[in-house]
Parts: C-alpha cells; sequence; structure tokens
C-alpha cells in the first residue's frame, strides 16, 4: 500500500514515520523548498506530543534541541503575581514538556524522516485530486501527479484538501489575535530556567521564557482586526506593552523579531474522511495556540492512524476508526483553546473579572489533575 501525503510541516513527516512501521510506503509533497525558517517562532511540544514521539521513537533529537520548561507562572499587566501551574503533566519517565524553535522541530522530523528513507518532494503543491475508488490521484501546481492508495492530507489550517474534500467545509475561524514572537540574544537578562513566564497585559498577552543559553525567548498575542498589518510591527508592540508594569515592551524593542501572524482555529468539520482521502492534523482540527497543543495533536494523529490502518480490515474502516478515537479528544482541545484565546482578547470589564478570578482558578487547578484528560492522553502504534 502507498499513502501519498500532502504537506512537509509537523504532522507529515510523522504520518510518514508512523505508516512506515505499519508497513505502509509512504511519499511526502511539499508545497514549498525545503528551507525551515521563522526567525522568532517557538513552540511547546507537550508532554503527550513527546510521548507519541517516543512512540515513533523520534524523540531523542527533539529532547536535547528543546529546553524543558515544566512551569507556567501567570502574571497580570499592573505586576501582581496571579498563580503558578504546571505547563502539562511529567511522564512516567519525569519528562516534561519542552519548548522549540519551530525550525528545529521542522528540521528534526524531517530529517528523520528522510533518514528512514522517506521521499520529500518539495516545490510540490498539490491543486485537486482524483478518487477513482480503487487509486487517487494528486495533481500539482507544476503539472505533474502521483498516485498511490490513500491520499493523507496534513497540509494545515488552510487546507487545499479539506475544501476539494467537501467544499462545504467551514472556514478557518479567526480568533482576534494575531501572534508572533522574538528572540532577544543579550545575555544581561536573567531568569530562572524552565519557567514560563505569561502576563496578561492591559492591551495584550506577552509570554516569555529564559532559554539555558541565556537567550529570552518571547511572543505576543495582539488584538487586532484582521487585515489591519503595519509596515513595522515593532513601534506596535512596544506601544501596547507600554502601560504594564513589566519589561515587555523592552524585550519587544531589543528582539530579533519573527512575523506578526493572524491566529486562526477550525470549528468542528462535519467531514474528516471521504473514499481514500483522509485528513489530518491542522487541516482537520486547528487549534488556537494558546492550548500549545497543535503540533503534539497532529503526532498523536501519525500514530493512531497508523495503528487504524494495521488493524482495521480496510481503508475506509480504519478512516472510520480514526475518526472516533480521535475526534472528541481534539474538539475539546479546540475549545479549551478558544476559551484561553477569547481570556486574552478581553476587554476592560471583562480584564478586572479576569486578573480578580485567576488566583482562584489557578489555586484550583494546580495539581493539574483538571487538565489530565489533556497531557496524559497516550497513543501507541
Ligand atoms: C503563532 C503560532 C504558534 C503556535 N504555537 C504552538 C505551540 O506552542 N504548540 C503547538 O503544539 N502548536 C503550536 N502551533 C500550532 C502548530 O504549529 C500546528 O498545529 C502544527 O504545525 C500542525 O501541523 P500540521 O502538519 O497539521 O500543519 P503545518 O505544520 O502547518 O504543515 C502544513 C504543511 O503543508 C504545506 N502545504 C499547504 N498546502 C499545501 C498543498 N496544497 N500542497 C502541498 N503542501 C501544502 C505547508 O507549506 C506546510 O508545510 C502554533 C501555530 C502558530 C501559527
Amino acid at each position: 500500500m502507498k499513502a501519498l501525503v500532502i504537506g512537509c510541516g509537523i504532522g507529515g513527516p510523522a504520518i510518514a514515520m508512523a505508516l512506515r512501521e505499519v508497513g505502509v510506503d509512504a511519499e511526502i509533497f511539499e508545497a514549498y523548498g525545503a528551507s525551515a525558517d521563522g526567525v522568532g517562532a517557538f513552540l511547546n511540544v507537550a508532554s503527550n506530543g513527546l510521548d507519541a514521539l517516543r512512540a515513533l521513537d523520534a524523540h531523542r533529537e527533539v529532547l536535547r534541541a528543546g529546553i524543558p520548561t515544566p512551569d507556567l507562572v501567570m502574571w497580570s499587566g499592573t505586576g501582581k503575581r496571579l498563580g503558578a501551574v504546571s505547563n502539562g503533566l511529567a511522564l512516567d519517565d519525569g519528562t516534561v514538556s519542552h519548548t522549540i524553535l519551530r525550525a528545529d522541530l521542522h528540521r528534526i522530523v524531517r530529517d528523520e524522516a528522510v533518514r528512514r528513507g522517506i521521499t520529500i518532494s518539495y516545490g510540490r503543491r498539490m491543486v485537486s485530486f482524483e478518487d477513482t475508488g480503487d487509486r487517487v490521484t494528486a495533481r500539482f501546481e507544476d503539472g505533474g501527479e502521483a498516485t498511490g492508495d490513500l491520499l493523507i492530507a496534513a497540509d494545515g489550517v488552510h487546507s487545499r484538501t479539506r475544501r476539494l474534500l467537501d467544499p462545504t467545509a467551514p472556514e478557518p475561524r479567526y480568533a482576534g489575535l494575531y501572534s508572533g514572537g522574538g528572540i532577544v540574544r543579550d545575555q544581561d537578562f536573567t531568569g530562572e530556567p524552565g519557567v514560563y513566564h505569561l502576563v496578561f497585559g492591559k492591551r495584550a498577552f506577552f509570554g516569555y521564557t529564559v532559554a539555558e543559553s541565556g537567550e529570552t525567548w518571547w511572543f505576543a498575542n495582539l488584538p487586532r482586526e484582521l487585515g489591519d498589518v503595519p509596515a513595522d510591527w515593532r513601534p506596535v508592540l512596544a506601544e501596547a506593552f507600554e502601560p504594564d508594569a513589566n519589561f515587555s515592551a523592552d524585550l519587544v524593542r531589543r528582539a530579533e523579531l519573527g512575523p506578526m501572524l493572524p491566529i486562526h482555529d477550525l470549528p468542528p468539520l462535519p467531514t474528516w474522511h471521504r473514499g481514500r482521502v483522509l485528513l489530518t492534523g491542522d487541516a482537520a482540527h486547528a487549534t488556537s495556540p494558546s492550548s500549545g497543543q497543535g503540533a503534539s495533536l497532529a503526532i498523536e494523529d501519525a500514530v493512531v492512524l497508523a495503528r487504524c490502518l494495521r488493524d482495521a480490515g480496510d481503508h475506509r474502516a480504519a478512516f472510520r476508526l480514526f475518526e472516533s478515537e480521535r475526534r472528541d479528544r481534539v474538539e475539546r482541545v479546540v475549545a479549551y483553546a478558544r476559551t484561553i484565546s477569547n481570556s486574552k482578547a478581553a476587554g476592560p470589564v471583562a480584564r478586572v473579572f479576569r486578573d480578580a478570578l485567576m488566583p482562584y482558578f489557578l489555586k484550583r487547578s494546580a495539581s493539574q489533575e483538571s487538565l489530565a484528560w489533556m497531557y496524559r492522553h497516550q497513543v501507541s502504534l
């Protein structure tokens, strides 16, 4: 059996590696070139995502390149410490969530897929597919095509496959926030390693952590109308953080800045698969980054899909089983992240309530058992 995997982001290589484990050949087709830049962009690989990578025996490099970030400390924009919670639950062997540059995570999973003999074709944007019942053919912008037994979409939140599969599928929803990050390389700024500080500022949300190298990695979520893009984000961000009683504005001024991107998530989709075609990762269930789970869910999908293909009688049964195992979980994460994103874009009145009530909620969830469903979830082949 051969699968065409569309998209070589985080999920695509994980899918190809997982399919190999169960004897399904996979080739990856990526719209862009092989470079994985993205200055300042980093993400949280939650403990459940690391566990899913471990199921593929592909976790070691990620642990090496990332920084352990087991703790979150929340602050109000007025400088009040609202409380602390864990950034996910530790696995049985003590592994905790890691923060990693997105470019590093991307490079590591791609390189590992290539090392295992998987072919990745770059510059191949899929524009359409045809499912003839016994085979499926993907057509590319360059005029070429490829045929296989399955087409697995890992083409991200703005998935072309999703639109082709179901033209009535809901569109991604703008979460009301632009998000981006930066790195401050001066070593004179210090902080406790392993702690993510999150600041519910007056006008915008700020998060930062200090890497062992002494670099400070930060991100900002700025409430803003979609399409309202300034020529230069730095003064806009610096002004947004100016009223806050911490050093966010200073870090913004001193950083090497990455791009600011609008945040989207996806409402529940009526259709995840049809015939020989299946949606996975952000294409099926994009969550706003507030959950810190998008990459982890895409990797979990890979493991579960491979097991379903191995255990179910045929691809139809496998896709049905995949959806039944994944849908409730991923939709719960999307809903959870949406609540958090809304609190970041709170108006003045909601902000007062948020800052007053948050210490109570944080205390209640300090054990994190209330989030065990998210972080303790385990997938296996
Ligand atoms: C600002 C921001 C912060 C985030 N922070 C976190 C975080 O802290 N933790 C976390 O877990 N997640 C985070 N995420 C989400 C995470 O990056 C995604 O959930 C994850 O990358 C999803 O993987 P994917 O493979 O489904 O899609 P992607 O990684 O987006 O990959 C999709 C790939 O498909 C390619 N593609 C698209 N269309 C086509 C086509 N027609 N033909 C061929 N190829 C195509 C794209 O070029 C891309 O390479 C964040 C996202 C953003 C935007």
